[in-house]
């Protein structure tokens, strides 16, 4: 006897779990399915920042997007009595005279009077902006916990393959979505059904499925044309002895605090080899960034490495699938997921369970 969900969500990312919650705030029942192995997520700093790169460019949509996150996060936090969205101002240090000079030019920047000379070799000061951070990995288990209560997690693999499975009605050369559950050796397509998605080995039933996995290598079967334009970054955490800076510090790199005298650092831009292997070089280039304005010394303790799915230069996509009506995408968080996954899983949402529109910019139409 199958049990039956509106929604299956494939990732428990930032982009599944925002779209997630957003469904069962509209009194949807789902099933977020995740194997908890890769994505970027967990590794992500969480941070949201206004204004970035060395233009001083306002984040995209940042007046829509950032009153969303700010409304979803503490709403969440109030029903789960968690705290994991920080409002704090961050610093930023000017790298250059152009910089400065830039800075001087845009209103509602003003000098930050309070850098420490003896921690900070910042000769051309800086400036503070309202920022954020989220704490993804305390949001993400906030949420596991959440749905596991309610039976709508389930730690699972899903996979492709060519030969075998039947029930899929696609008419074209793929055959199934399979899922790897409690063993990974038994194995089930998913069935495309007349209204929904099946997926035997799990034995659930569903009005849709949703793909949420971030940037995979193995493409899916529905929407693995979407080309990808990933960033694999790189992330040091460093101990720090004497610095005791609160904000997240922002020059070139950012280093956010972590803990006592603990601070993560980076993060790198690299578009080959798309895997999650720390380098030497990703380690060279952070290190150096942080001797450029860190007057103390500092020590590696960890480094991980993650690759952001980034599809069209920080837009995401969204929306069903042209033919298959009961399968929809949602991806391209790129290296803003904690600011972009709030609002945009809400007009998913929306789509979903009212027909709601999907801004052109960002509908997944545009991207196959
Ligand atoms: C170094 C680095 C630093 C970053 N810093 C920030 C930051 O400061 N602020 C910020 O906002 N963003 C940051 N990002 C970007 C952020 O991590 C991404 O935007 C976001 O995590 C993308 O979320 P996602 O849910 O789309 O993908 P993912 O987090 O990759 O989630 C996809 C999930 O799908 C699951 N999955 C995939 N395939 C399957 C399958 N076949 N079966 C079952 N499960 C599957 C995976 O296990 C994974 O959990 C950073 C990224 C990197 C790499």
């Amino acid at each position: 006897m199958s049990s039956h969900v509106d929604f299956v969500i494939i990732g428990h990312g930032l982009a599944g779990t925002a779209l997630a919650w957003a469904l069962l705030r509209r009194g949807r029942s789902v099933l977020v399915i995740d194997r908890e192995r890769g994505g970027c997520s967990r590794l992500a700093a969480g941070l949201i920042t206004p204004i970035t790169g060395k233009r001083l460019a306002k984040s995209w949509r940042w007046g829509e997007l950032y009153p969303a996150a700010v409304a979803f996060y503490r709403s969440l936090e109030a029903d789960t009595g968690t705290t994991f969205f920080h409002e704090r101002p961050a610093l930023r240090l000017f790298a250059t005279e152009a910089e400065r000079v830039r800075s001087e030019q845009r209103s509602g920047i003003a000098q930050a009077p309070d850098i420490r000379a003896d921690w900070f070799d910042a000769p051309l000061g800086g400036f503070e902006m309202d920022a954020a951070r989220l704490d993804v990995q305390r949001y993400l288990d906030t949420s596991r916990e959440h749905f596991e209560s309610r039976g709508a997690y389930l730690a699972a693999d899903v996979g492709w393959h060519s030969s075998r499975g039947t029930g899929l009605q696609t008419g074209g050369g793929f055959t199934g979505l399979e899922t790897g559950a409690t063993n990974p050796n038994t194995v089930a397509p998913i069935e495309l059904t007349a209204d929904g998605v099946r997926l035997p080995s799990l034995s659930v039933e569903a009005r849709a499925l949703i793909l949420c996995r971030g940037f995979d290598a193995t493409a899916d079967p529905w929407f693995g044309s979407i080309a990808f334009k990933a960033a694999k970054g790189e992330i040091l955490t460093v101990r720090i002895p004497g610095l005791a800076e609160e904000r997240v510090v922002h020059r070139g790199i950012w280093l956010a605090p972590a803990g006592a005298e603990v601070f993560r650092a980076g993060s790198t831009y690299a578009w080959e080899p798309l895997d999650a292997l720390p380098t030497a070089d990703g380690r060279a280039e952070i290190e150096a960034r942080l001797r450029a304005f860190l007057r103390l010394p500092f020590q590696v303790i960890d480094h991980q490495a993650a690759v952001r799915p980034v599809i069209d230069a920080g837009f995401p996509a969204l929306g069903r699938h042209p033919r298959f009506p009961q399968l929809a995408y949602f991806n391209g968080l790129g290296s803003k997921g904690s600011l972009l996954a709030p609002f945009f899983a809400d007009q998913l949402a929306t789509h979903l369970c009212d027909g709601g529109e999907i801004e052109p910019q960002v509908n997944v139409l545009r991207f196959l």
